[in-house]
C-alpha cells in the first residue's frame, strides 16, 4: 500500500493547533458531511457543525492533510449560504480507497472505491462460483489486490457483499442459497484470511449484499434524507430487504433482520427453498421473469442481464408485457405488507424491481395503494436505486466507517 498522510503537519500555526484540538472531536462528522455531499463548502460545513468559521476552517485544513478531502479556495469559487464567496470541499480525487468485493450466483466483482461512493476501479469476474468460500474469495481479494497495484491508491480497508443473510457477530452466511457454499460458511473469517494473505492492511468486513445496497443509497443514491427508507432488491436470483432508520442499517439482534424474499406473494405457487411456496424470492426474481416469460435463461449472459435488457428492450411483446406485469403484481403485493408493518417514507427498488418499476411505474404504485392500509391513506414514494454497483459502493462503506468515525485515529 502507498501513500501516506501526516496528521502533524509541519508548519501550523499554534493558533491552528489549538483550533484544532476544539475541534477535533468534529472531524469525523464533517468527513462524513463531505462524503455524503451535504458540505459542499466550508460555510455549510460551519453551519452545519455549529461551529466557528475559525474551527471549520481547522478541520477542513486537517482532513486535506490527511489525503481525504479537497479544500478550494480560489477567487470565483461558489457563493456560501450568506452569500459570500466560501471555499468548496470535496473529497480528495487522489486520495485512498477501500477493497469493495462483490459474490454473487453468477461470479465476482472487485472494485476500489474512494470517499463520496466514487467507484475509482472495478473488475468483474466470471465464473462457476466454486462451493469453497475460500477459493472464490481468494479470487476476488487477489483481482483487488491487481487493482491496488495498478493504482497505486493507499487502501483503508476491504469490504465483502454476499448473497446471503449474514449472521452476527460471528459474520456466518447463513443461507447462501443462490451459491453452492456451506450454510453457515463464516464468510467474514475467511474474507479476513484472503485480505491479509494478500498482504493487505485495515479492517475487513462481510455482510448481506442488498442490506450494503441500500446503505450505499442511503449516503450517495435514491435514498438520501430519507428516515426511514425501505429497500428491496433482485441478485442475480433471489430477493432481498433492507431497512435504513436515521441513517443507520437496522440489522435486528443478530444482523438477520428484513429477510423480506420469503413473504408470501402467490398462494400455490411456486415451491421455494426456504420449504414455504409462492415467496416473494422465486415469483419476483430474474428466473421467475424468465420463466414467466417463456424464455430459457440463456448460458451466455447472466440471469439479470437477460431479463433486464428483455424489459428493456422487448416491453412490445405480449408476453414479455405479460410477464412484467405479473411479476409487478406480485410485488406491489409484497410490497404493501411491508408498507403496512414499517411505514417506510420511501422505498426504493434494486436488481430487476427497479427495471419493473421504469416498465410500468403507475401499475406498481397502484398495487401497493391498493393493497396496504397506509399505501391508500397516503402515497408512498417508490424509487428505482441510482448507483451503479450499489452492493459494491455498500461493502467500501463498511470499510470507511472506522475512518468516518475518527480520521486520525483511523489514518495515523
Ligand atoms: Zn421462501
Amino acid at each position: 500500500m502507498s501513500g501516506n498522510a501526516d496528521p502533524g503537519t509541519p508548519g501550523k500555526g499554534t493558533t491552528t493547533r489549538a483550533r484544532l484540538d476544539r475541534g477535533r472531536g468534529a472531524l469525523g462528522p464533517a468527513l462524513e458531511l463531505v462524503h455524503t455531499g451535504r458540505a459542499p463548502t466550508r460555510a455549510v460545513l460551519t453551519a452545519e457543525l455549529g461551529v466557528t468559521r475559525a474551527t471549520a476552517g481547522a478541520v477542513a485544513a486537517e482532513l486535506e492533510a490527511l489525503g481525504l478531502i479537497r479544500v478550494d479556495a480560489r477567487p470565483g469559487a461558489a457563493a456560501g449560504s450568506q452569500g459570500r464567496p466560501s471555499h468548496r470541499l470535496a473529497v480528495a480525487e487522489d486520495g485512498p480507497v477501500a477493497l469493495a468485493a462483490q459474490v454473487h450466483a453468477d461470479g465476482f466483482r472487485a472494485a476500489l472505491v474512494g470517499l463520496g461512493g466514487r467507484i475509482v476501479a472495478t473488475t468483474p469476474g466470471c465464473e462457476v462460483v466454486d462451493a469453497d468460500p475460500a477459493k472464490v474469495l481468494g479470487s476476488v481479494v487477489a483481482a483487488g489486490a491487481e487493482l491496488l497495484r495498478e493504482t497505486g491508491r493507499r487502501c483503508v480497508g476491504a469490504g465483502l457483499a454476499v448473497p446471503s443473510a449474514v449472521a452476527e457477530p460471528e459474520g456466518l452466511a447463513l443461507n447462501p442459497l443462490h451459491l453452492a457454499w456451506p450454510a453457515g460458511a463464516p464468510v467474514r473469517e475467511i474474507f479476513t484470511e484472503q485480505v491479509r494473505a494478500a498482504g493487505l492492511d485495515g479492517p475487513a468486513f462481510a455482510a448481506n449484499d442488498v442490506n450494503l445496497a441500500a446503505l450505499a443509497e442511503h449516503r450517495h443514491g435514491a435514498g438520501r434524507g430519507s428516515r426511514d427508507l425501505l429497500c428491496v432488491a433482485t441478485g442475480h436470483r433471489g430477493v432481498g430487504g433492507a431497512l435504513v432508520l436515521d441513517g443507520r442499517l437496522h440489522s435486528g439482534s443478530s444482523g438477520l433482520a428484513l429477510e423480506v424474499g420469503h413473504l408470501p406473494v402467490s398462494s400455490g405457487g411456486r415451491p421455494c427453498h426456504c420449504g414455504s411456496r409462492g415467496c416473494l424470492d422465486v415469483e419476483t426474481d430474474p428466473l421467475a421473469f424468465l420463466t414467466a416469460a417463456g424464455r430459457a435463461p440463456g448460458p451466455e449472459v447472466s440471469l439479470l442481464k437477460h431479463a433486464d435488457t428483455l424489459i428493456r428492450e422487448h416491453y412490445d411483446d405480449p408476453a414479455v408485457r405479460a410477464a412484467a406485469e405479473s411479476l409487478i403484481d406480485r410485488l406491489g403485493l409484497g410490497l404493501a405488507g411491508l408498507v403496512n408493518i414499517l411505514n417506510p417514507d420511501r422505498i426504493i427498488l434494486g436488481g430487476l424491481h427497479g427495471t419493473l418499476l421504469d416498465a410500468d411505474p403507475d401499475r406498481l404504485r397502484a398495487v401497493v395503494a391498493d393493497r396496504s392500509l397506509w399505501g391508500r391513506s397516503g402515497s408512498v414514494p417508490i424509487l428505482p436505486c441510482t448507483l451503479a454497483h450499489n452492493s459494491l459502493v455498500g461493502a467500501a462503506e463498511l470499510a470507511w466507517q472506522p475512518v468516518l468515525d475518527d480520521p486520525l485515529g483511523a489514518l495515523a
